[in-house]
């Protein structure tokens, strides 16, 4: 067995050599935005590169069009670095353009420069390298799908960075959330002939709104409910009969987020019996579970971290704000994230149109080295230290 520290050191050699090609690859999706669960050139160039490189292929994987899964090696460890590659819909001059606002073209970069590094080093460990092609993540969430399809079941450690502006998290929690569309079907009628006869599922709507501002008093800080009535009759003259409306309820906790959801289905139960509008409901999208980063990977990722000369992070639990697929992830595997600052200057932040020239850039290329160099160095933690497979599985 060889020495892991020298074992590091080819690794960071490995990717200073192949850094083109990796921002290649950052190049290239960019300039190919493509949005969730359509994401078919991203999915197939990202594939075909693996295959060059004697990756062996499933695509598509676990029941997804836009999913792969390319792996070398045998047998356990088996460590997984995560692809995300969907964009975002409302860019351009005329807001009709999809772009990587959120950087996911870098993401399928550096898990791809990891995994290629580790796999030019196999002789030096036992083990499997696995890249995921995870779709949609800003959608309906593909790692949850790819989750309940048992796909991560042989994984032992997952990996994925993420670009971030302002500062660089290694313990970054994000919320569980539901998504509820709820329905009321009342009866209609001439709202000022013969409102008698009607049933109004509008004022259920409004019912169901009042009920969940009542709630907001007694739910935890962490916790946000935020919705929209989506249809909502069609002509002042007549009592809708159709309405529906559509929430997102979510919490740092899964637990606290399974009771609280359960209290909001009960505020839709109270409008359809103060009104009579019969109400259903049903989970829109996929449910995604609160992100939780282990504790041993991020200590060896703020160690490695040390180790390439980036000393500028914080490992410390840092509050949820948005939500991610990556949630339902950690719940099943050991995971390493890291939001890793792209140190742009003008202040914007991921989604906005400004953030797109960041992804991209010179600064994106110098983190996606940095990227490269401290997953492919942390999952070799994973891969050669025994005690640190032990830790992290606790
Ligand atoms: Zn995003
Ligand atoms: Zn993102």
């Amino acid at each position: 067995m060889s020495n892991i520290q020298e074992v590091k050191q080819q690794a960071y050699r490995l990717a200073e050599e192949n850094i083109g090609l990796y921002n290649h690859i950052c190049d290239e999706i960019f300039h190919h935005p493509e949005l969730g669960n359509q994401e078919f050139y991203s999915s197939r160039f990202l594939v075909e590169e693996m295959e060059k490189r004697g990756f062996r292929v499933q695509y598509p994987y676990g029941g997804l069009e836009t999913a792969f899964r390319c792996e070398i090696g045998e047998g356990h460890p088996k460590v997984a670095f995560l692809a995300e590659y969907d964009a975002l819909p409302g860019y351009g001059p005329n807001k009709n353009e999809n772009g990587h606002a959120c950087g996911h073209n870098w993401i399928a970069a550096c898990t791809f420069g990891a995994a290629d590094v580790l796999a030019r080093l196999t002789e030096h460990f036992e083990g499997t390298i696995v890249y995921i092609g995870t779709p949609a993540e800003e959608g309906t969430g593909g790692k949850a799908d790819l989750v309940k399809a048992g796909c991560f079941d042989d994984i032992d450690a997952a990996f994925q960075m993420h670009l971030t502006s302002g500062s660089t998290e290694l313990n970054g929690r994000s919320l569980a959330i539901d998504s509820l569309e709820f329905t009321f079907e009342g009866v209609a009628a001439h709202a000022a002939g013969n409102p008698w006869k009607g049933v109004n599922a509008l004022d259920a709507s409004y019912l169901l709104f009042t009920g969940i501002n009542a709630l907001r008093q007694h739910i935890t800080p962490d916790a946000r409910i935020h919705g929209i009535i989506e249809e909502g009759g069609v002509a002042p003259n007549i009592v809708p009969s159709h309405c529906v409306c559509k929430f997102f309820v979510r919490a740092a906790d899964r637990d606290y987020l399974n009771g609280l959801t359960e209290k909001v289905i009960n505020c839709a139960r109270g409008a359809e019996l103060m009104t009579g509008a019969k109400m259903s409901y049903r989970y829109f999208e996929n449910s995604f579970d609160d992100l939780r980063c282990n504790p041993v990977l991020v200590e060896c990722m703020a160690h490695n971290l040390d180790d390439i000369g980036y000393t500028t992070y914080n490992k410390e639990e840092k509050a949820p704000s948005g939500s991610t697929d990556l949630g339902n992830v950690s719940r099943v595997v050991p995971t390493c994230y890291v939001s890793l600052d792209v140190e742009n200057t003008d202040g914007s932040a991921c989604h906005e149109e400004p953030f797109l020239c960041h992804v991209n850039s010179e600064q994106a290329y110098t983190a996606n080295l940095r990227a490269v160099k401290a997953m492919a160095a942390t999952a070799l933690d994973v891969l050669m230290n025994s005690e640190i497979r032990q830790a992290i599985a606790k």
